[in-house]
């Protein structure tokens, strides 16, 4: 490209390709970076502005910039998006036939081309390596890095042959870009894609205009409902499920309490998912209904709340997906709603999933990071924000800095569940899940209360001081702080080594006061 030389490169690029004013956060100082040739590693947040770090160097740059993205899905439209601005760009993946692939290599080979966008599992392939050999390479850009590191929740085992970009192209720069890293995730990229010498640029993970919420689960629909109609009435949002059953009846329910909400899913045919999304992105005020596998790359500015209708695997997974919330930077919501079963339901997926036991403690630890962010008494954006290595003082936009959560002293209660637990767990070949357990404390003889002779139990009984709901909050908790485990498929209670030293009267209990519900059926006090 021929540029004037009176601005400097990087910025007259951005306003005449991009049509953008000035640069964002550290983009310039990263631009100049890998203009100048240096290795950088990029850490933004969702929507910080990541892909302009590698596409204006590119231009800028002699020679083409090399993508690696695992995104497969969006390559066409992010080339698409590209060549609308006049940017030569071209992806090469394994959705394309042998003819699709031969044009775009020919471009490439030509000079034709300012960005090649590439799988990760192209550069396992000698015949690509030597393409790019043939050719002249401006950068590499790995976006997604972390999943490179195999401590994180979304590794690619093709990563790991990155590294040998820079054994064979010493001297291109390269650009690593993330927006979910744990200092620990950060230095295993660097060390996994040999980026000793790179630049740090770290952004602030900090989202101030989202208002963090996180609710005990009840009756989620109204509690929904009751979110949409009084404090987002005709506005855009995404609403996560964990099933696509429970997307589809949850559209359908809002659609008959009069809140437009289309499903989006994997079991959706292609054309389905496709008017969705882009009646999401075009129409106003649309509301959908979501699996995780909606929201990669869309980019669309006035979503004013994600709300969660079943825990997220992970703090990165929270992040990113509620992340897509107020890119405006106006005033937006992040709402979940949890409850015992989701932390029944996941202990039970952990335990039961695939892959080995070094698999199922990473599993299990993300989910310790979420539950211990939906527990906690203290401001939620700095439990956040120091999950991801960044200090914080308390923001005065989340739900426990507005109404702080008291906590009470619960050792008693938990010595009650887990001596229950305890006595249960000697009839091994037995299973018995929270709702025995509850049944047995509140001293319910119901039919299998009786067939397992469990009135004769010395705990049969001991816990009326509390309601059925009150004592499912305090097994949710001890769940969450590693108190008690679920084991296999049937989601049986069992005792973890903590819990013996509450069993010893060692340690003592914290829980959080659940916020007494509005028409809680009997049992409940004059409110
Ligand atoms: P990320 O990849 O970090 O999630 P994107 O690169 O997709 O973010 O950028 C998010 C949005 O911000 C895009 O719509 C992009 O065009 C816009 N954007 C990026 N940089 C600038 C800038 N300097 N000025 C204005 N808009 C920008
Ligand atoms: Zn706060």
């Amino acid at each position: 490209m021929t540029l004037p030389h009176t601005t400097a490169p990087a910025l007259d690029t951005l306003r005449r390709v991009f049509g953008y004013d000035a640069f964002r956060g550290d983009q310039q100082e990263i631009i100049d970076t890998v203009v100048g040739g240096g290795d950088a590693l990029v850490l933004m947040p969702t929507g910080g502005g990541k892909s302009l770090c590698y596409q204006i160097p590119a231009l800028v740059r002699d020679g083409v910039g090399v993508v690696v993205s695992p995104l497969i899905a969006l390559m066409q439209d992010q080339v698409d998006a590209l060549r609308a601005l006049g940017v030569r760009a071209g992806f090469l993946n394994s959705t394309q036939d042998f003819d699709e692939r031969r044009l775009v290599e020919a471009e490439f080979l030509a000079g034709e081309l300012d960005l090649l966008y590439l799988a990760p599992e192209r550069l396992k392939v000698e015949s690509t390596l030597r393409l790019l050999d043939q050719g002249r390479v401006a950068l590499f850009a790995i976006d997604e890095a972390h999943c490179v590191a195999q401590w994180g929740h979304d590794f690619r085992p093709d990563y790991l042959t990155l590294s040998a970009l820079h054994e064979r192209w010493p001297n291109v720069p390269r650009i690593a870009l993330t927006a979910t890293a744990t200092e620990a995730t950060r230095t295993e990229i660097a060390n996994r894609l040999n980026l000793t010498e790179a630049r740090h640029f770290v952004s602030s993970f900090d989202r101030p205009n989202i208002q963090y919420r996180i609710v005990a689960k009840n009756r989620p629909e109204q509690q929904l409902l009751e979110l949409l109609t009084t404090e987002h009435k005709g506005d855009a949002g995404i609403i996560y499920c964990l099933s696509r059953a429970s997307t589809e009846r949850t559209a359908t329910f809002l659609s008959q309490n009069g809140i437009e909400a289309l499903p989006y899913h994997a079991g959706l045919d292609a054309r389905t998912r496709a008017t969705h999304q882009s009646r999401f992105l075009r129409e106003d005020g649309l509301v959908v209904v979501a699996t995780i596998a909606f929201g990669m790359g869309i980019d669309k500015p006035d979503v004013r709340f994600v709300a969660h209708l079943d825990l997220p695997k992970s703090v990165e997974g929270y992040y990113q997906e509620t992340g897509r919330a107020g890119r405006d930077g106006l005033p937006s919501t992040a709402w979940l709603a949890y409850g015992l079963q989701d932390v029944v339901q996941q202990r039970k997926m952990i335990a039961t999933s695939e892959g080995d036991d070094a698999h199922r403690r990473r599993l299990g630890t993300h989910l310790d990071a979420m539950l211990a962010l939906c527990e906690t008494v203290r401001c939620r954006r700095v439990q956040l924000l120091n999950y991801f290595g960044e200090a914080a003082e308390p923001c005065g936009n989340c739900d426990t800095c507005l109404s702080p959560p008291e906590s009470w002293d619960g050792t008693v209660p938990a010595q009650k569940v887990l001596s229950t637990v305890y006595r249960l767990d000697r009839e091994r070949r037995q299973k018995f899940g929270v709702g025995h357990v509850v049944d047995i404390l509140l001293g319910r003889a119901t039919a299998k209360v009786s067939q397992h002779n469990h009135e004769s139990l010395t705990v049969f009984g001991v816990g009326t001081e509390l309601s059925e709901p009150e004592w499912r909050g305090v097994v949710r908790q001890l769940l969450a702080q590693g108190l008690l485990t679920v084991e296999g498929d049937h989601g049986t209670l069992v005792l973890t080594e903590a819990s013996g030293e509450v069993l010893g009267r060692r340690r003592e209990v914290r829980l959080r006061t659940e916020p007494k519900r509005a028409g809680r059926s009997a049992g409940s006090s004059s409110r």
